[in-house]
């Protein structure tokens, strides 16, 4: 049995440690200062002898197993070695961990919103609640209580008590875990049973910001950052904001209605440019209309020409823009044997068949009507 000292100083950054069991690649050693993965906290990382192990996962009976790097020289029980946390790694995990604690305490305390599962990612973690719905303003009031509680300074720590004992505290979250269990607390604002690594005070958190939330199986689930990262969030959203504010020569809080401006102007653009497309292929078609079969060569996309094809099929029409698309508005068979013949990609059906052919408008349209001329 693996001693589990991360549970005893979670700060602890170095140790020596011997292997005793080896288990594919990975091994199993006296004591260890890694966490593995469990309760929504990834697996630590780091070295031992200098070989990478690259995450820290339960075996049997709860045991820490060290997976190394693929393909490292894999160490003998017995070998004794020095075992380094990947310290950075670790404690950004720690600081999220115990940010989602306050945060799933006082969504808890203040509005009577449960957690139902939590997530730890680098890029922030997530409280996915009981409630179908949480206004912006209530998280707004937990974002504002949770920065009230990292400067204040709340002392974190956990201990281990009896079942019994644990359940007489009617904390917010069930326990979850058989036999003893180990209970974190945040002074005076939270207890919950949890075997997760956390910083032993609240100031430690650094920063926290809510930065949004999203519906998931009729939940809403709630998105946070914390640390560095948080402090980084409102960097990047600044740095957005700045490079917005000078492209739409608008002021920050007027972006999004320029934006709007901006688009609805270039769907409006759009539009009455498919009109005049439209026009010119209406006269382009008529002018064409006069020899049988049409092959017309058009700088404008063939799709302008769908809607006012004529009525009756009377012979083949053949349009190809300068952008490699065809039009083709004609009897099956023949689209058939152009596109054998002619290696075009495509198809259609009632008679208009759309496509796009390789190399320039002129020379395919001239092959076209090798084609179409030889068949009729
Ligand atoms: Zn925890």
């Amino acid at each position: 049995m693996t001693e589990k000292l991360y549970y005893k100083n979670a700060y602890s950054k170095e140790i020596e440690a011997e292997v005793v069991a080896v288990s594919g690649s990975s091994i199993i050693l006296d004591k260890t200062i890694f966490y593995p993965e469990g309760g929504g906290q990834p697996g630590d990382s780091g070295w031992f002898n200098g070989i990478r192990i690259i995450d820290t996962q339960k075996g049997e009976d709860e045991v820490p197993l060290h997976i190394l790097e693929k393909g490292s020289a894999v160490p003998e029980v017995g070998t004794k070695g020095k075992l380094i946390l990947d310290w950075d790694h670790r404690y950004f995990y720690m600081q999220e961990h115990s940010a989602q604690h306050l945060v799933s305490a006082l969504l808890f305390s203040m509005h009577g919103i449960g957690t139902v599962a939590v997530h730890q990612g680098t890029d922030g973690f997530t409280i996915e609640t009981n409630a179908e719905d949480i206004p912006d303003e209530v998280l707004f009031s937990v974002e504002d209580a949770a920065s009230k509680a990292i400067i204040e300074g709340h002392r974190i720590w956990q201990d281990e008590m009896e079942h019994s004992d644990a359940e007489a505290l009617h904390m917010r979250r069930s326990i979850k875990v058989e036999g003893r269990v180990k209970i974190v607390h945040i002074e005076g604002i939270d207890e919950v049973a949890c075997g997760g690594v956390h910083v032993s005070n609240t100031h430690e958190i650094g920063e926290i910001a809510y930065t949004g939330k999203e519906r998931i199986r009729s939940h809403v689930r709630t998105m946070w950052k914390c640390g560095n990262i948080a402090r980084d969030f409102h960097r990047q959203n600044m740095d957005i904001v700045h490079a917005l504010s000078a492209l739409f020569s608008a002021e920050s809080k007027d972006i999004a209605k320029e934006a709007e401006r901006v688009i609805a102007e270039g769907s409006e653009m759009k539009r009455n440019i498919r009109k005049l497309e439209e026009h010119i292929a209406s006269l382009e078609l008529d002018k064409a209309l006069c020899d049988a079969p049409v092959f017309l060569l058009s700088d404008i996309p063939v799709s302008a020409y769908d809607g006012i094809l004529p009525e009756e099929y009377t012979y083949p029409i053949l349009v190809a823009d300068t952008a490699g698309r065809l039009l083709f508005y004609g009897d099956g068979d023949l689209f058939s044997k152009l596109r054998s013949e002619l290696q075009i990609k495509g198809g259609g059906r009632n008679g208009i068949f759309h496509g796009s052919f390789a190399g320039p408008a002129a020379d395919f349209l001239a092959a076209a009507k090798e084609v179409i001329s030889g068949n009729a």
